[in-house]
């Protein structure tokens, strides 16, 4: 038996509870993991309260994210002991997650842990970090180095927006940050923020060309904000798309594209190979200011993960949370 959240649905209507239920004898689930940390991102807030169809069959364990310690290998990359990470994959929409005390994958979707990088901290990074981490490799291989210009991070005070800001003001870029949270600018200045920009200044329609104003972007708002970014990208630059948190729609033209050369590179981090997960995780182990990431990390206790969940959906979330599952493990 394992301790876990779960999710179910009885006559169309979900239901969501902490309970012990028996772990399932999956047959892709070839490594059985000790859970140490797990976290919250939106799309397990999206699942918790089913605010949107994030859930694939019922009951589901949620938690697209864990860190851990293996107790069981019957994968050649994996053996007992192994300090591991798991982002993503469709784990805590079809197949059992991370908010639990024990979880059975798919070694394939697995990634060792860098030395450097704590259980816990890997779960303060999470797959909001590590999306981060790809969106700043994005503009790095689009070319967008920091004597290019600003760049710009939209949604800053989430959990995307914070490990992107820190990691894009680590790297020597000059970075806007776009909140609609203005009170948090101490905050986000204190991550590496140059400026700070209101959201509503970007929440209008968007017109096909604006005044060229950053090189880059990264950006987890969509819709007019996106719009708004892409019309203001200059020549050559490059928009790193990874969220919906504003809206699924892109009321743009091609504008920016044909006569700016601007690049919209979208970025996703559930289905992505492992050799990019390796490089990431890398590069976050390199980069990533860790007394700047315990500073938008915030403890939620395992009893208290259904509760908190709306708080996304309302933009209320400042960084980063983790879960502890059994801190002891290290
Ligand atoms: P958070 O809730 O932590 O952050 C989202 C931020 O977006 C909020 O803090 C807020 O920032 C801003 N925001 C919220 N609501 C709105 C709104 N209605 N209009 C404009 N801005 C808004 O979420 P995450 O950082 O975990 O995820 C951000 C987005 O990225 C989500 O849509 C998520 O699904 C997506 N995502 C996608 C991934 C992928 O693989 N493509 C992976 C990870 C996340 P502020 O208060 O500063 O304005």
């Amino acid at each position: 038996m394992t301790h876990a959240i779960v999710i179910d649905k009885v006559n169309d209507h979900q239901t969501v509870e902490q309970k012990a239920v028996a772990l399932p004898d999956l047959a892709e689930g070839d490594v059985s993991i000790k859970v140490a940390w797990s976290t919250l991102n939106y799309k397990d807030a999206l699942a918790i309260t089913g605010a949107s169809p994030v859930v694939r069959s019922f009951p589901m364990v949620p938690g697209i994210d864990l860190s851990g310690i293996v107790l069981e290998s019957r994968h050649a990359g994996f053996k007992k002991g192994d300090r591991v990470v798991l982002n993503g994959w469709g784990v805590g929409e079809k197949h059992w997650g991370g908010l639990a005390d024990e979880a059975r994958l798919k070694g394939d979707w697995l990634v060792k842990l860098p030395e450097s990088i704590s259980l816990r901290q890997a779960m303060a990074i999470g797959t909001a970090g590590y999306t981060a981490m790809l969106c700043v490799l994005a503009l790095e291989a689009n070319g967008v180095t920091p004597d290019k210009g600003e760049v710009v991070v939209t949604g800053a005070a989430g959990g995307v927006g914070s490990v992107a800001t820190a990691l894009l003001a680590a790297k020597g870029y000059r970075v806007a940050a776009v909140t609609g949270r203005t009170e948090e600018e101490d905050y986000l200045r204190s991550l590496g923020a140059s400026s700070i920009i209101n959201r509503e200044e970007l929440s209008g329609k968007a017109r096909a060309l604006n005044k060229e104003r950053w090189a880059g972007a990264v950006d987890v708002v969509g819709g007019n904000v996106l719009a708004n970014v892409i019309s203001m990208i200059s020549y050559g630059g490059c928009v790193a798309a990874c969220g919906l948190a504003g809206g699924m729609d892109l009321p743009t033209s091609v504008a920016p594209f044909i006569l700016r050369g601007v690049t919209l590179a979208g970025v996703d981090s559930v289905m992505r190979p492992t050799s990019e997960r390796i490089e990431a995780w890398h590069r976050l182990a390199t980069d990533l200011d860790m007394e700047k990431l315990e500073s938008m990390t915030r403890e939620v206790a395992f009893e208290d993960v259904i509760a908190i969940a709306p708080d996304f959906l309302a933009g209320k979330v400042r960084g980063r949370i983790v879960v502890p599952v059994d801190p002891s493990l290290n």
